[in-house]
C-alpha cells in the first residue's frame, strides 16, 4: 500500500485503501455520512465499499446520473437540498464515489454546504485515481462553460482502490490515461518511457501512484495555480474548448478524448514557437496515436470554438495563455498564443489523421 501525503491530507493506494477509510472513519466521531454516487457506481462500486466498511451501511446515498451532465447547477441544488433535508451540520462527512465529475461536484457541493463540510474522496475511474481526485480543485460547467463555476477545497483524505477498475468500461480506462500521457509528457520523461515500453494493465497500481505523485508535488508548490501547476493544463486550452463545443452539440466527447487532441495540437504550437524540434513534436504524436483514436476536427473551426478559448481561466488581458512543452518531462506556462497559431496546428492534426 502507497500513502502520498499532500498538504493536509493523505492519498492511501492499494488493495488496502478501503481498510484504511475505515481506520479513518474510526477515529473521527462523524454523525451522519453521505455517499454520492453516479448511476454506475452505485450498482459496480457502493456494495463493495460497503462490504469492505461496515460503518458505511447506514449512510444516506445521493445518486445523480452518470456522464458530464450531472456536473450542473441543477444536481448542486439536489445534492445541497438532501443535505439540508437531512439536517446535515457539521459533523457530517461527505463521501465521493465515482469518476471525476462525482468527485468535482460533490466535492462543490462540499465546500459551499454551511461553508465547508468534510468530504473525502473514493475516485473509481482511471481519470479521477490518477488525476481528478487529489489536488483539490471542484467544480461545474455553467450554460456549457467546463468548470467555470468551482472552489479549491481539500478532501479530508483520499482512498485509491484499484480494483474498482475492474467494471470501468475500456474507453473510460483509456479516458484516464490520457491524464498519466499528460503529466509524464509535462513532469516526467522517466513516466513517459514507462508508459512506451510495458505492458500497462500489469503496472496500473504502479502507474496511478506515479501520476498521483508527480501532481501532488506539483500541486504542493502551487496549490491556487497561480504559477507551476499551471503546466499541468498542458492539452487543456484547446482540450476544453472542443468539450464545451461539443457539450453545446451534444455530441459525446469524453475529458480524455478532448485532452488527447488539445496534446496533440498544442505541441504543434509548441513546435511553431520552437519550443520543441520536429522530432519531439513526431515523438509525442506517434506515441498518442499508438495508444489514442481522437478524431477528425472540422478544416474551418466554429467560431463557438474560439469564443470557448477565450473564456479560459488561464488568459491573461484578453491575451491567450498556454501551457507548451519543452521537452519530453518538462513544459512551461502563461505562453501567449495567437489564434493563427491554432489554426495552423489544427490544418496539421487533421492531416495526421488521414
Ligand atoms: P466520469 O466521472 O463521468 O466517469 C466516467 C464513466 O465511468 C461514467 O459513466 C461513470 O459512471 C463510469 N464509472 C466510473 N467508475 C466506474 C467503475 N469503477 N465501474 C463502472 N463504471 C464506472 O468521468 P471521468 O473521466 O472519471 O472524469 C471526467 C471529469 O473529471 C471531467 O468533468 C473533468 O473536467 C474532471 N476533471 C477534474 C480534474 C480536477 O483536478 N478536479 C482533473 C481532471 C478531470
Amino acid at each position: 500500500m502507497a500513502i502520498i501525503q499532500s498538504t493536509s491530507y493523505s492519498i492511501v493506494i492499494g488493495k488496502n485503501a478501503l481498510n484504511a477509510l475505515s481506520t479513518f472513519l474510526k477515529k473521527r466521531d462523524y454523525q451522519q455520512l453521505f455517499i454520492l454516487c453516479d448511476d454506475n457506481t452505485i450498482k459496480d462500486c457502493l456494495p463493495i465499499l460497503i462490504t469492505s466498511c461496515l460503518q458505511l451501511k447506514d449512510a444516506e446515498i445521493i445518486e445523480v446520473e452518470s456522464g458530464e451532465s450531472a456536473k450542473s447547477l441543477e444536481f448542486c441544488a439536489h445534492i445541497l437540498q438532501t443535505l439540508l433535508e437531512n439536517k446535515a451540520d457539521k459533523n457530517t462527512l461527505f463521501i465521493n464515489l465515482g469518476g471525476g465529475v462525482v468527485s468535482d461536484l460533490g466535492g462543490f457541493c462540499a465546500s459551499i454546504y454551511k461553508r465547508g463540510i468534510d468530504f473525502v474522496n473514493i475516485p473509481t475511474s482511471l481519470l479521477a485515481m490518477a488525476d481528478a481526485s487529489v489536488g483539490g480543485k471542484t467544480g461545474i460547467d455553467l450554460i456549457g462553460v467546463k468548470n467555470v463555476v468551482g472552489t479549491f477545497a481539500q478532501p479530508k483524505a483520499v482512498f485509491i482502490y484499484p480494483q474498482f477498475l475492474n467494471t470501468l468500461p475500456e474507453k473510460h480506462f483509456k479516458n484516464g490515461l490520457a491524464e498519466i500521457y499528460k503529466i509524464a509528457l509535462v513532469a516526467d520523461k522517466t513516466l513517459w518511457s514507462l508508459l512506451r515500453n510495458e505492458t500497462l494493465l500489469n503496472k496500473i497500481d504502479k502507474l496511478i501512484a506515479l501520476s498521483v505523485a508527480l501532481k501532488n508535488s506539483i500541486v504542493k508548490k502551487d496549490p491556487y495555480d497561480r504559477g507551476i501547476r499551471k503546466t499541468l493544463n498542458f492539452g487543456h486550452s484547446v482540450g476544453h474548448a472542443l468539450e464545451s463545443m461539443f457539450l453545446e452539440a451534444s455530441t459525446e466527447l469524453l475529458h480524455g478524448e478532448a485532452i488527447v487532441i488539445g496534446m496533440m495540437i498544442e505541441s504543434h504550437i509548441a513546435f511553431q514557437k520552437k519550443l520543441i524540434s520536429k522530432q519531439m513534436l513526431n515523438e509525442i504524436n506517434a506515441e498518442l496515436l499508438t495508444v489514442f483514436s481522437p478524431m477528425q476536427l472540422p478544416e474551418l473551426m466554429p467560431e463557438t470554438f474560439f469564443q470557448f478559448l477565450q473564456n479560459d481561466k488561464k488568459n491573461t488581458s484578453h491575451k491567450l495563455m498556454f501551457a507548451l512543452p519543452i521537452k519530453i518531462g518538462a513544459s512551461k506556462y502563461d505562453i501567449p498564443v495567437k489564434p493563427s497559431q491554432i489554426k495552423l496546428a489544427i490544418k496539421y492534426y487533421n492531416a495526421l489523421l488521414l
